[in-house]
C-alpha cells in the first residue's frame, strides 16, 4: 500500500491569550518532503504556530494530527518533550551549542542525549557512531571544522551546527525559525542548499522575513495575517496576490 504523503494537519487551531486571539481558526496541510515557508507581517501568529505544533503552546481549540511512521498521533494535547520524542523538533532562535566543546563533540552529545541511556555517556564511540557523526559534519559543510571549538565557528556556521544537533535527533518534522537571521549572502544560500537536501529526507517549516530567500527556496508559501490564513501557493502566486501586497505595505 501506498504512504499517505501527508505528514501534519493542523486543524481549524485557534490560540487565546488572555482572551486576545492570537491564531483564529488556522489550517495548515504539510506534505512529506515539503520545504515549506510561513511568512506573514509581524504579528501575524507565525511562532505561535509553531508553538502550537511542537507543544509549547496549548491550542485553544483544533487539532494537530502527526502522521508518523508507526501510525497517526493525535498530539494536540501533548507534552513538548512528548512531541519532540515522536520526531517533531524545533530550533529555537537561542543558541543551544556548547562553545567550549568542539563541532565533534556537540554533535556526540547530541547523538548520546538521544539515546538518553545513562551508561552510554561515557562508554566509547563505536565506529558506527563516529561514521554517522562524520556524515553529519559532511552534510552541514563543516568536516573541515571538526576540531574547532565551536564557539570559534562563524555566526552561520554555528547555525548549522546547531541544524546538526537538531539533525542528531533524527526528527521527521523540523521547525526553524528565522535560520538565516544575521547571515551573508553566501551562508544564506548555503543554508537554502543544506534545507533544501535535508528536505530529501525530512519535512521543514520555516518561519522566514527575507523575502529574497523565500523566493530562492520555496516551492510553497504559507501567508498568515492576523492569525488567520491569508494565502498560499507558489511565491509567484503570493506575489501576485493583491491581498498580499496590502498587508504588507500597511506595515
Ligand atoms: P509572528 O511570529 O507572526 O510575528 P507571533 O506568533 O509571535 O507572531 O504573535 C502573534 C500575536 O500573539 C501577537 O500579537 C503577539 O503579541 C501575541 N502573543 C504571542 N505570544 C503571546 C503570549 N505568550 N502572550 C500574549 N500574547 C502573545
Amino acid at each position: 500500500s501506498k504512504k499517505p504523503s501527508v505528514i501534519l494537519q493542523c486543524e481549524d487551531i485557534t490560540v487565546s491569550f488572555d482572551g486576545f486571539k492570537a491564531i483564529q481558526g488556522m489550517n495548515l496541510t504539510l506534505e512529506r518532503g515539503e520545504l515549506r515557508f510561513l511568512i506573514g507581517p509581524n504579528g501575524a501568529g507565525k511562532t505561535t504556530m509553531l508553538d502550537v505544533i511542537c507543544g509549547k503552546t496549548r491550542a485553544t481549540a483544533g487539532s494537530v494530527i502527526y502522521s508518523s511512521s508507526d501510525g497517526v498521533i493525535d498530539v494536540t494535547k501533548k507534552k513538548e518533550h512528548q512531541i519532540a520524542g515522536l520526531g517533531i523538533g524545533r530550533k529555537f532562535q537561542a543558541p543551544s551549542i556548547f562553545p567550549t566543546l568542539t563541532v565533534f563533540e556537540n554533535l556526540e552529545i547530541a547523538m548520546r542525549q538521544r539515546r538518553s541511556v545513562f551508561a552510554t555517556l561515557f562508554a566509547r564511540l563505536t565506529a558506527e557512531d563516529r561514521e554517522r557523526i562524520e556524515q553529519q559534519l559532511v552534510m552541514i559543510g563543516l568536516q573541515d571544522k571538526a576540531s574547532w571549538r565551536a564557539g570559534g565557528l562563524s555566526h552561520g556556521e554555528k547555525q548549522w551546527l546547531e541544524i546538526g544537533i537538531m539533525l542528531m535527533q533524527e526528527p521527521s518534522v523540523l521547525l526553524l525559525d528565522e535560520p538565516v537571521a544575521g547571515m551573508t549572502d553566501k551562508e544564506t544560500d548555503k543554508t537554502g542548499e543544506l534545507l533544501k537536501e535535508i528536505a530529501k529526507m525530512r519535512t521543514i517549516v520555516v518561519v522566514e522575513h527575507d523575502m529574497e530567500f523565500v523566493r530562492n527556496f520555496a516551492s510553497k508559501v504559507t501567508v498568515m495575517h492576523e492569525g488567520k490564513l491569508l494565502k498560499e501557493g507558489t511565491m509567484d502566486e503570493i506575489q501576485s496576490d493583491d491581498r498580499v501586497a496590502e498587508v504588507y505595505l500597511g506595515q
